[in-house]
């Protein structure tokens, strides 16, 4: 199979921006698998499906049509059954929505083949919560995100504003905190660093830094 590289950790940590970089240097695949869950609770939400219907959910997920498209910005263009829906799925409340089915099992069981069909020469990069722990674990290199709480709300904020999506400082440091504890102590797939991942943290660190440091992990 084809090599993946992981980038797992929490929200704001700086996975995205720095999994793109690295995808681009590479020339690899990327996959944002948050998207994949923000995705679906889009779907859901359009279907009036509730968070925690797990028949609803997973009769979604195995009937939403989705497609990544690279932009010329290094963006991607994001859609979900044939509509644009990039901006729409990046609001917190669809990340809050998307934490709450994360947590059900038979969800997480139901997105797997969607994640791992990413997987193709010549590499993938692969960014989310449980990359390097249960979708890739056989991934050459794994490498864990981590920031203050402070600095990832700061960063999400920057990033909420470049797309047009409010959303004040403070608010978004308790939703921030809120996610990561769900994240954190769910049962299936919390958000722990892999055994064999080289844990990086990024606060106060350039990204241009932590990209040098990533490429360095994947030329070794
Ligand atoms: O990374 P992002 O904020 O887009 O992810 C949204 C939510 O999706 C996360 O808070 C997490 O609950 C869930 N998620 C997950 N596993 C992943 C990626 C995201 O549980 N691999």
């Amino acid at each position: 199979p084809a090599p993946v590289l992981t980038l797992d950790g929490p929200g704001g940590a700086g996975k995205g921006t720095v999994a793109r970089a690295v995808a681009r240097e590479l020339g690899w695949h990327l996959l944002d698998s948050g998207a994949i869950y923000r995705l679906l609770a889009l779907a859901a939400e359009r279907a009036g499906v509730d968070v925690d219907d797990v028949p609803g959910l997973l009769r979604v997920a195995r009937g939403m049509r989705l497609e990544f498209r690279p932009r010329a910005d290094g963006g991607t263009e994001v859609r979900l059954d044939g509509e644009e829906v990039s901006t729409e799925i990046r609001s917190e409340a669809c990340g809050e929505r998307a934490s709450r089915l994360a947590v059900l099992p038979a969800v997480r069981e139901a997105l797997l083949a969607r994640q791992r069909d990413f997987r193709e020469p010549p590499g993938l990069v692969a960014d989310g919560r449980d990359m390097g722990t249960v979708v890739f674990p056989d991934a050459e290199v794994k490498v864990f995100l981590t920031a203050s709480a402070e600095e990832r709300a700061r960063r999400r904020h920057k990033q909420l504003k470049e797309q047009g999506l409010g959303g004040n400082l403070t608010d978004l440091l308790r939703e921030i905190t809120a996610r990561d504890e769900r994240d954190a102590n769910r049962e299936v797939a919390p958000l722990v660093p892999a055994g064999d991942a080289v844990t990086i943290d990024t606060t106060g660190v350039p990204v241009e830094s932590v990209v040098a440091q990533v490429m360095s992990r994947v030329r070794e």
